[in-house]
């Protein structure tokens, strides 16, 4: 069973962190506000109520399409697309179908693999249902709050064949929206939301089916889920048939998926152009000065950090957060310039060693430098104070030599403390084992 190859494609929702929402004058903001205090007949969906489009949301979603080096239709619409659930009074959301605003991007991961951006569309955000238990009922209340707010999504193609893959192609997205500054893309509040389609074949072809994997709040169960769905595939093949084309749900009690229902197709939406807002036609000078304007990327970090010479996983860690990426590229150019090795240098960054959000590049380096400098007693001047250690201790030499090991950690102690932290730990450590063992 080791001839399968995976076809791995996300959608991640991302809510915009606006003012207003994507359609009417309403404040956006929704987490731990009031229910149902930020509406209006817009966003509640009465009839007659005419949407407004947010033009705010336009140019965040066209920084995120530029960052993902995406081609931008210029004549951009929006779409109604139909279904029903409680938490979406109209019966449609309004989205984008045909023509999105951002599409045929792409996005380089770390071992230089290309994903390819399918899409990136801003839609509508829904209500949010809570289930609760009122006067003894369970109930079902929904919060319109959320109704309306600015959400993009961004559709790869199915480019990715594992789940380290999936995981990395995420922290770009995540680290991405949050470096443009257009969403806080916080799991937990449910700002960044993730959505999986896998297929597996037994050869390079892409199979006539695919599983969407829906409800994973977490880089590290969509990664679980993700394997567990490849293995999943690979049994049912095995068998000589193909999984059921299905939306299957993360169980975070059993680490498994749970089928849900049979996954719907783009024509059971129903999708037809929304009547109330006319074609979306954007400033081709503005598109061109967003792109201009664009600031650090993460993937460019990453690359200029590995071009520096930084090692490929500690870049990917860097990369995440901004402030941390922008510090690395300083530190790593400045490290480069006085001949210190990069990736040595860096990487204290990466386990904390160094203080960065209060010191300068130049404070962290001097200070590196002087240490480096300080450690320069040499093995010679290591030996005499082994030995005057040594010679004014004889009752720990003895508590050693009758098998207390511990004992030579005094006498290191005594040797690091006489040489005032100028001594190498390690060579002081041979030196006495070499004394203590020959005497
Ligand atoms: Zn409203
Ligand atoms: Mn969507």
């Amino acid at each position: 069973m080791n001839n399968y190859t995976s076809f791995i494609g996300m959608e991640v929702h991302v809510e915009l962190n606006a003012d207003k929402k994507m359609f009417c004058g309403c404040n956006a903001s929704h987490f731990q506000v009031e229910p149902n205090t930020h509406v209006c007949p817009v966003c509640l969906g009465l009839p007659g109520a005419m949407p407004v489009p947010n033009e705010n949301a336009i140019w965040d979603v066209i920084k995120i399409g530029k960052a993902l080096n995406c081609k931008i239709n210029l004549k951009a619409k929006f779409d109604r697309k139909h279904y029903f659930y409680p938490d979406l009074p109209k019966g449609y959301q309004i989205s984008q179908y045909d023509l999105p605003f951002c599409f045929d991007g792409s996005v380089t991961l770390s071992d230089g693999k290309v994903v390819r951006i399918r899409r990136v569309h801003l839609e509508e955000d829904t209500g949010k249902l809570k289930h609760a238990n009122v006067d003894g009922r369970d109930v079902s209340m929904i919060d319109f709050n959320r109704s309306g707010v600015p959400l993009v999504e961004i559709v790869t193609e199915p480019d990715m064949e594992t789940a380290d893959e999936v995981k990395e192609y995420l922290k770009i997205i995540h680290s991405l929206v949050r470096y443009l500054g257009v969403s806080d893309a916080d799991m937990e509040k449910g700002s960044m939301r993730l959505e999986a389609n896998i297929s597996v074949s037994k050869d390079k072809n892409l199979p006539p089916y695919k599983v969407e994997v829906k409800n994973v709040n977490s880089f590290r169960y969509i990664a679980t889920s993700v394997d567990f769905e490849i293995e999943r595939h690979k049994k049912i093949i095995e068998e000589g048939k193909w999984p059921a084309q299905e939306t299957r749900g993360w169980d975070i009690n059993t680490k498994g998926t749970v089928a849900q229902r049979s996954k719907e197709e783009a024509k059971d939406y129903r999708y037809f152009p929304e009547p109330d807002i006319p074609r979306i036609v954007l400033d081709e000078n503005k598109v061109m000065e967003i792109e201009k304007n664009l600031p650090l990327l993460p993937q460019v970090a990453r690359d200029q950090l590995i071009s520096l010479g930084v090692r490929r996983e500690w870049a990917v860690f860097l990369m995440e957060d901004k402030a941390m990426a922008e510090y690395s590229i300083n530190l790593a150019k400045e490290a480069k310039i006085v001949n210190f090795e990069v990736d040595k240098v860096v990487g204290m960054l990466t386990n904390n060693k160094i203080d960065w959000k209060n010191k300068t590049v130049s404070e962290v380096l001097s200070e590196l430098k002087s240490k480096s400098e300080e450690v320069k007693m040499d093995e010679a001047e290591c030996l005499d104070l082994v030995n005057g250690v040594i010679n004014d201790n004889p009752k720990v030499v003895a508590d050693f030599k009758s098998g207390k090991e511990n004992a030579i950690q005094f006498l290191m102690g005594q040797v690091m403390a006489r040489s005032r932290g100028k001594a190498d730990a390690a060579t002081v450590m041979n030196l006495l084992k070499q004394r203590l063992i020959s005497k």
